[in-house]
């Protein structure tokens, strides 16, 4: 990082060699202040999926409490970010300083600058170079990838831009007003006989597709022996109000977030209120992040009849998990009209925890402080892989609990039991770790288990696997089971999995506090990556640009085509799934 830091310096200085002798005493008193700004951004990335400009952006919000969760779940406590302020200004006001300190003792007001300015370049290079060879924790190429692909909104506009194959116009398909949504709702046919046994419909932060497996999960694996499990199941995005949007609103994260007179909560929730459930929320996340509360259970969370919160509990995230999977216990225990539990689980997001009471299986695991520090040894990348699977154990030991006592009680085989993952999350396979960076599979795949109740299993296809799912299709999928019928293609744009396979999912990659631009469209074995040129204003007709073909591993293929090549291979490949959610001018 130090050396990081000194090649950003050293850039810094060599730009302010060649500016004007007053500017440039200004340009090397924000050299001395870019790299811990960026230090600092790094940091602050890593653990709330969130850029320094949009933490600036909420302190100035003057929305107390938000600011305050927000500066909880950095980390940062109060002082530290006001030395840290201090720090940045005071090395603004040196640098300037020393620049005219020096300045001044010179006769000729411009040579003098930049024979300084050059030195300080020359001199912080060589610090690179020594730190380089000192150390491999220094500046590998590897890892200067990885950092400046963590700060994309400020290193990105300075890199090359990405050259697309092709470029097509295109506009988000408007969604339907409220009036419509109503008219639609009423013409949804419910049937009328009691709804068929509670719903368990677990979230899991950043569960990666590979994540439940017979090794690490044996309770869950066990859920999806008795249901359907899916060979790719694709999360709304690589970030969790991207993955939660599609799973409960049933639409792409382009969508997100919707329009402040959207109030009413998600479809598919209002649906299975109709259809006789209660809707219970059962959280160990803070899910007033991103405002994810109001956006899927409506305003004042007006859909859930129950909400029980440990998001804000001073314990461990696996400890909230603990408490929130014991009162769930509690609540499915005791005589209750059918309901859908909304369970959401933290343990597993970075940097993933477990209770002291249990035994981590996977080991050597690296220790709870390894995301500020940056691994490039191959050890250490296993043992924070491990601390990842060890935390996705402790989870599974919480379903495991729960579904035995579902079994001691015999309502094993009435209950319905979801099991998915918000988002993915890389260990490195594309250079990166954690998730919110890139598209590519290993951040956008999730396990997806439904083990449906005897009465959702009547007369339909369970047949599994299934060998594509989308998150948008979980709600389609439990509604059609539960035999409401009518037009659901209106409202929602996943389809059943009972119903034959789904067509090609999106997937979108983090623009952190904006609607997304960039995603892709993914059919289990091949994708397409694709960019919408103005995502503020995605109504608009406006041009998308394709940005690649790859194939199941991300690998890019289809070289050397012409545009209007890539054009038709994208409409013969993706075209229906394009079609669902976009008007595109062929
Ligand atoms: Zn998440």
């Amino acid at each position: 990082m130090i050396a990081q830091s000194a090649l950003i310096v050293s850039t810094v200085a060599l730009v302010a060699a060649l500016v004007p002798v007053r500017a440039s005493s200004w340009v090397a008193g924000l050299g001395l202040a870019v790299p811990p700004l960026l230090y600092a951004d790094a940091l602050v990335l890593i653990r709330i999926d969130r850029h320094l400009p949009a933490v600036a952006a909420l302190l100035m919000n003057a929305h107390a409490d938000e600011n305050r969760q927000l500066l909880e779940a950095t980390g940062i406590d109060l002082r530290a970010l006001a030395l840290f302020l201090v720090g940045i200004a005071a090395g603004v006001g040196a640098g300037v300083w020393f620049d005219r300190k020096l300045g001044d003792r010179s006769s000729d007001r411009t040579r003098p600058a930049r024979r300084r300015l050059l030195c300080l370049a020359a001199v912080s290079l060589l610090a690179t170079g020594a730190l380089e060879a000192e150390s491999p924790h220094a500046v590998s190429s590897a890892a200067w990838a990885r950092f400046a692909r963590s700060v994309p909104q400020l290193l990105e506009a300075a890199g090359p831009t990405r050259r697309a194959l092709a470029s097509i116009r295109v506009a988000l398909r408007p969604p339907l007003a409220a009036p419509e949504t109503s008219r639609r709702m009423d013409a949804v046919v419910t049937p009328g006989d009691p709804p068929p046994g509670d719903v368990f419909f677990f979230v899991l932060e950043s569960l990666r597709a590979d994540a439940v497996s017979p090794a690490t999960t044996p309770a869950m694996w066990r859920v999806g022996d008795d249901g359907l499990r899916v060979d790719a199941a694709v999360s709304g995005g690589n970030v969790t109000q991207y993955g939660w949007y599609a799973l409960f609103a049933s639409r792409p994260a382009l969508y997100w977030p919707p329009s402040p007179d959207d109030t009413g909560g998600a479809i598919a929730l209002r649906i299975a209120r109709a259809r006789g459930w209660r809707i219970e929320v059962l959280t160990a996340n803070d899910l007033s992040y991103m405002r994810l509360d109001e956006t899927i259970f409506g305003a004042s969370r007006a859909l859930a009849d129950a909400w029980f919160d440990a998001g804000r509990d001073p314990v461990s995230p696996a400890e909230r998990d603990d408490r929130v999977v014991r009162e769930l216990s509690a609540r499915a225990a005791q005589p209750h009209p059918p309901a859908v539990f909304v369970v959401a689980l933290d343990a597993t997001h970075l940097p993933y925890t477990w209770a002291s009471s249990f035994t981590p299986p996977f080991v050597p695991y690296a220790g709870p402080r390894h995301y500020i520090h940056v691994q490039t040894e191959a050890s250490e990348r296993v043992a924070v892989a491990n601390r990842y699977r060890d935390a996705v154990a402790y989870d599974d030991s919480l379903v495991a609990r729960f579904v035995a006592g579902l079994r001691d009680r015999g309502a094993y085989d009435d209950a319905t039991i979801v099991l998915v993952g918000d988002h993915g999350e890389e260990f490195w396979e594309h250079g990166l770790v954690s998730h919110g960076s890139e598209p590519c599979g290993i951040q956008t795949h999730v396990p997806l288990v439904i083990k449906p109740s005897r009465a959702l299993r009547a007369e339909s296809d369970w047949s599994s696997p299934k060998p594509l799912a989308s998150g948008m299709d979980v709600w389609p999928t439990l509604l059609d089971a539960a035999g409401v019928r009518g037009d659901l293609g209106a409202l929602l744009m996943g389809s059943s999995l009972l119903r034959g396979p789904t067509s090609a999912a999106p997937s979108a990659n983090q623009r952190y506090w904006y609607r997304p631009g960039r995603f892709v469209i993914d059919d289990g074995r091949r994708k397409v990556e694709l960019e919408l040129r103005n995502p503020d204003d995605p109504f608009e007709m406006q041009e998308m640009d394709v940005l690649g073909f790859r194939d199941a591993e991300d690998a890019p293929t289809d070289a050397g085509l012409t545009a209007s090549a890539y054009v038709s291979l994208l409409r013969e490949r993706f075209g229906p799934s394009l079609d669902r959610f976009l008007v595109v001018q062929w």
